[in-house]
């Protein structure tokens, strides 16, 4: 998939603008990816422009939310997404990409070391226990994920690795908004609120996707 235009074109309709060494750098994120796939089980998606949409596109409309130098963390990474195509497009982050399947955050070593990515630690283990090393409690500026768990569960696990003044951001499908109405009263109950919803449609099949924040509730004015 060199030099893709299936890439390209997908990312200007988003209106996202990358180098062409950053744009090679996710195709070969994908590329590996779907090599893997053929023995570890890290995605279903696999038809080139599909998979573009996804894995790459889908991953990188978090960009706009980003200043580019957090310390951020996904949960429930599976193959790296969001985190390393975040990583790629936005070199500056200080990434950790958690999940509990270990040949998942073996897949993800791998590239990042092919890719030679800095400031990228995949960690195999569950959400839960993150919080009980102290480098990671109160550790990250944003803690995002892709299809991992119901809205106020994730924020539950999210929280304990917030930094002051950090957002969380779940990215959802078109039915996000019906969820964060839905889990109000328990993200409330958890002391957060939703700062901002962003609705979009991907570019290649116009699937609908809502990306959630939300912060602290007495730290809102910081944002
Ligand atoms: N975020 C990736 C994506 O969008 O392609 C993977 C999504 S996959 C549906 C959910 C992932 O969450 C799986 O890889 C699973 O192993 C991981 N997971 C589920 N519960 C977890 C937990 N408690 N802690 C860490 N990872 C978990």
């Amino acid at each position: 998939m060199k030099g893709s235009p299936l890439l390209q074109d997908q990312l200007s309709e988003m209106g996202i603008v990358l180098g062409t060494e950053t744009e090679e750098k996710l195709l070969a994120f994908l590329a590996g990816m779907l090599n893997w796939n053929k023995k570890v089980n890290l995605t279903a998606i696999t038809e080139p422009r599909a998979a573009i949409e996804k894995h790459l596109v889908d991953s990188l409309t978090l960009l706009p939310l980003l200043r580019g130098d957090e310390r951020l963390l996904d949960l429930g990474s599976g193959g790296g997404l969001p985190a390393i195509p975040l990583k790629i497009a936005s070199p500056g982050l200080q990434v950790l990409s958690v999940d509990a399947v270990e040949k998942k955050v073996v897949f993800q070593r791998h590239i990042a070391r092919q890719l030679k990515l800095e400031n990228f630690q995949a960690h195999h283990g569950r959400a839960e226990s993150l919080s009980n090393n102290p480098l990671w409690a109160g550790g990250f500026d944003l803690v995002v994920s892709r299809a991992f768990t119901a809205l106020p569960a994730f924020a539950a696990l999210a929280l304990p690795c917030l930094a002051p003044g950090g957002r969380i951001v779940a990215m959802k499908g078109g039915d996000g908004v019906r969820e964060l109405a839905e889990g109000s009263e328990l993200l409330a109950g958890l002391g957060l609120e939703c700062s901002e919803v962003r609705s979009l449609r991907l570019p290649a099949s116009d699937a609908a996707r809502t990306l959630i924040v939300l912060v602290r509730r007495n730290e809102e004015e910081d944002h």
